[in-house]
């Protein structure tokens, strides 16, 4: 894959080295290697670009927000809700109070479950998720099942490590009052057919929650062409600063919701007669001093991909994903779990016979390379291959086919160790 792509931005083989210097821990070294970051499905590297705005933010503007009849303050506002407008125009949402900020999915999932999920379900009622999903979008519904008495259901995922879209459709029976299901799995990088999933739910009035944390790094995604209901991700695995994330929802449903925590910057007023009057969303939903300077950064990090160009960051994703697969296959007892090929999303994932993945993780950070091994918070879908865990590779932008040879050559010396 050589050339330049149509944008006439930056030829796809060379994006990886082309970025490299944006991204200053790349310089680290442990030892006489040289960092090699395999491991951005758990977290992306910060661009400098996200670290100016961070910088920038707290050495120019910092003040609380929406409370201060003072220039700095009103800037401040002003920064944030700009950082809001992006992320509307970036998931290409309809309006910008459909944006709220989170800390992120876990958060964004955790406030649904607790206002949303809570108003919608009553004992007897069913949840639907799929078997692929993170805890982050298992536990806070499986908890509010234990509380409601409403009963969770869980869509098994296909041999091709997929939700099969008949499967999830014979799940939706008259008793669901909710679905909430992985855009992309953070275990094997497969793509689930969400689209046509939310359009069989709303077929039977169901609406779809949608974890998007391992689909906004490697897709452009468009919450209005989705139809999802809700739509949540983190900022720190799109290159943003970690503690921001958003939980997208249409207005009618967002604007429907009891505030999650209560206190500052939720109110109209108080007093202590007569009932307590609420903004509306999504200042309702976003109590106490946000993370104005992880918004920005977030906005930065989407400027940042945008910069690149989707259609650039996809090819690359491919062709990363294409080389790993290919290097994979020639390592001896090495076993890829999934058709990552099939749909490349950042992720390949395998096992090496006879040798724990921990042993496996460990002897590759001895060579400098950090990569995810173990259950990825994700025990209920390892569960269904029968493995104690994977080793994980997930790429971003920086990453290169030399990286990807290095890991290889590594693997060839691996030997059982500890675990
Ligand atoms: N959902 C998926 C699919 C994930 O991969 C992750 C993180 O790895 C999460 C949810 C939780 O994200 P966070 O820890 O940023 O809240």
């Amino acid at each position: 894959m050589t050339g330049l792509v149509s944008n006439g931005k930056i030829s796809t083989s060379t994006l990886g080295e082309s970025v490299r210097p944006d991204f200053p821990i790349l310089e680290r070294r442990f030892g006489p290697h040289p960092l090699v970051y395999l491991d951005n499905a758990a977290t992306a590297q910060k661009p400098r670009a996200v670290l100016d705005a961070l910088v920038d933010y707290y050495s120019g503007l910092n003040s609380n927000i929406g409370r201060g009849y003072y220039r700095l303050s009103m800037a401040a506002t002003d920064a944030y809700e700009a950082a809001r407008e992006t992320v509307r125009r970036a998931i290409n949402a309809e309006h910008a109070d459909e944006v709220v900020f989170t800390a992120g999915t876990t958060a964004a999932i955790n406030l649904l479950a607790d206002t949303f999920g809570r108003s919608v379900l009553t004992a007897g009622d069913r949840i639907v998720v799929t078997g692929m999903e993170h805890n982050s979008n298992m536990l806070p519904w499986r908890r509010l099942c234990e509380t409601t008495g409403a009963e969770l259901v869980v869509v098994p995922v296909g041999a091709a490590g997929r939700v099969e879209l008949e499967r999830f459709t014979a799940a939706l029976d008259p008793g669901v009052r909710l679905a909430a299901v992985a855009h992309v799995s953070n275990v094997l990088g497969t793509v689930n057919p969400v689209r046509e999933m939310i359009r069989a739910a709303h077929g039977h009035g169901i609406p779809v929650v949608v974890d998007g944390a391992q689909a906004v790094p490697h897709r452009p995604v468009d919450v209005r062409d989705l139809d999802a209901d809700f739509y949540c991700f983190s900022g720190h695995k799109i290159y943003g600063p970690m503690g921001i994330g958003v939980l997208y929802g249409k207005r009618e449903l967002l604007s429907r919701l009891a505030p999650y925590q209560v206190g500052g910057g939720t109110v109209k007023g108080v007093t202590l007669e007569e009932p307590v009057a609420y903004v509306p969303v999504p200042a309702r939903l976003e109590a106490g001093t946000p993370h104005v300077a992880g918004s920005v950064g977030l906005a930065a990090a989407f400027d940042y991909v945008e910069d690149l160009g989707w259609d650039v960051v996809r090819r690359h994703d491919d062709l990363l994903v294409g080389a790993a697969v290919e290097a994979l296959e020639s390592v001896a007892r090495v076993r890829i779990i999934g058709d990552p090929a099939a749909e490349p999303s950042g992720i390949v994932s395998f096992v090496v016979d006879g040798i724990h993945p921990y042993d496996v993780g460990g002897h590759l950070d001895g060579h400098g390379v950090a990569v995810r091994s173990g259950v990825h918070c994700a025990n209920v879908f390892i569960d269904t291959f029968g493995e104690v865990g994977t080793v994980r590779l997930s790429f971003a932008v920086y990453n290169t086919e030399a990286e990807i040879d290095l890991v290889r050559r590594a693997l060839t010396t691996v030997r059982p160790g500890f675990w």
